[in-house]
């Protein structure tokens, strides 16, 4: 029999013709569907996509736009938030999170993660909270919620509303409860890439507010409200019915999808530590209370050492990405800002040091054994005389 850990296949970061294949028949019936209707923007398919999220969550009220970036911006412009105000969020996110506080003309004003679990530090919230602080975007980086409750006692405290950044996270819970229910309103995104992607670009918000609820549904459509009379400027945002048929079917997948990422997290967890690597390699940290749903499995391996691992696996035809490289308060964009490096010492580690292995609901065990297997194999041949391979001695 061959030996499946040296065996040359490939395994890329994601797969997503995989997921389509299990799926393909229900899928090819609602794009008909949508097709045959010619009814393309927003209407019955959205509507029914915007109660099953909400009801998914636990939240009262679902809005849909064109994207996660736009789920976060339409908060913000439905709260005017604007020049003058700071939102309070973390420098180690997609870019969006800080983009939407921009775009509002409001000042992002970041708090460092908690290395363990790359989430915002909640024991550091309260020190960046200024009169101006009108909002507080904790992520949800990676599949595991941040630490909720600390964050709004503090925001309760101070009267901030908190938008959480689910993009990362939809079905993942915390004592309990759902993202999405967790702050006073939540924004996820469907780009494909997430647990729950479309077939293209699509958000989602979830709020109990419905004031907010409506107020973020009329600027999605230029502040429309009938047809033709407009309140206040908004923009488009609305999102497709095509994508909303997708989703719907994907929707009812979604928890045994979760499950199997969750084991293949677990798969992975055996496999580096049997092969004596998880003294070596920082494995994921799920928190006490937290469910946590594996957007991404992120090893964490000392800086030296994470471009020659990550050289050494595409060139074994093992797909990775690091999420991020930059962390936001030290982009070219944010220069204004005027941060230097240090400013978030967590965030600028964990962006030299972390790597997300490829992981996805169809992901296999041999596949695995795969990627496990070169991983060691850089430990044992490529690392000697590093840290890493001082470490490992
Ligand atoms: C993907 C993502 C977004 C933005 O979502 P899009 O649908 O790509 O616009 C925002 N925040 C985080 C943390 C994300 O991962």
């Amino acid at each position: 029999m061959a030996d499946r850990t040296t065996e040359p296949i490939s395994v890329p970061a994601l797969d997503l013709k995989a997921q389509y294949r299990t799926i393909r028949d229900e899928i090819d019936q609602v794009v008909r569907a949508v097709v045959e209707s010619q009814y393309f923007i927003l209407g019955p398919e959205v509507a029914g996509l915007e109660a099953e999220i909400a009801a998914y969550g636990g939240s009262k009220f679902g809005v849909g736009c064109a994207s996660g970036s736009d789920a976060l911006l339409l908060p913000l412009l439905a709260l005017e938030v604007g020049p003058g105000d700071e939102v309070v969020t973390t420098p180690y996110s997609f870019f969006a999170t800080a983009g939407s506080i921009w775009r509002t003309g409001a000042r992002p004003v970041f708090v460092d993660i908690d290395p363990s679990t790359f989430n915002i530090d909640a024991k550091q919230l309260e020190a960046a909270i200024t009169p101006r602080t009108r909002v507080v975007i904790p992520v949800h980086l990676y599949g595991q919620t941040a630490d909720m409750t600390p964050i709004m006692e503090v925001a309760r405290r101070h009267g901030l509303v908190v938008l959480e950044d689910a993009a990362q996270s939809i079905g993942a819970a915390y004592q309990g409860r759902r993202a999405g229910v967790l702050g006073d309103v939540a924004a996820f995104s469907f780009y494909p890439s997430k647990n729950l992607g479309g077939f293209g670009d699509a958000g989602m918000i979830t709020t109990d507010d419905e004031a907010l609820a409506k107020r973020m549904a009329r600027l999605r459509v230029h502040g429309m409200e009938p047809k033709y009379y407009h309140h206040e400027v908004g923009f488009n945002s609305r999102l497709d019915a095509l994508q909303a048929a997708v989703l719907r079917v994907k929707l009812r997948h979604l928890d045994a999808w979760t499950a199997a990422r969750r084991r293949v997290a677990d798969n992975y967890r055996a496999l580096l530590s049997r092969a004596g690597l998880s003294e070596i390699v920082g494995l994921p940290v799920e928190s006490p209370g937290c469910f946590h749903v594996y957007n991404q499995f992120t090893i964490r391996v000392p800086a030296e050492v994470r471009d020659p691992l990550r050289a050494h696996l595409t060139a074994k035809r093992v797909g990775t990405e690091i999420y991020y490289p930059i962390p936001l308060h030290l982009q070219d964009c944010f220069r204004a800002l005027g941060h230097r490096p240090g400013d978030f010492p967590h965030s600028e580690a964990a962006a030299k040091e972390t790597l997300a292995l490829p992981i996805y609901p169809e992901l296999t065990d041999s596949a695995q054994e795969y990627v496990a297997a070169r991983i060691a194999e850089f430990v044992d041949e490529h690392a000697r005389g590093s840290r890493l391979g001082e470490r490992a001695a």
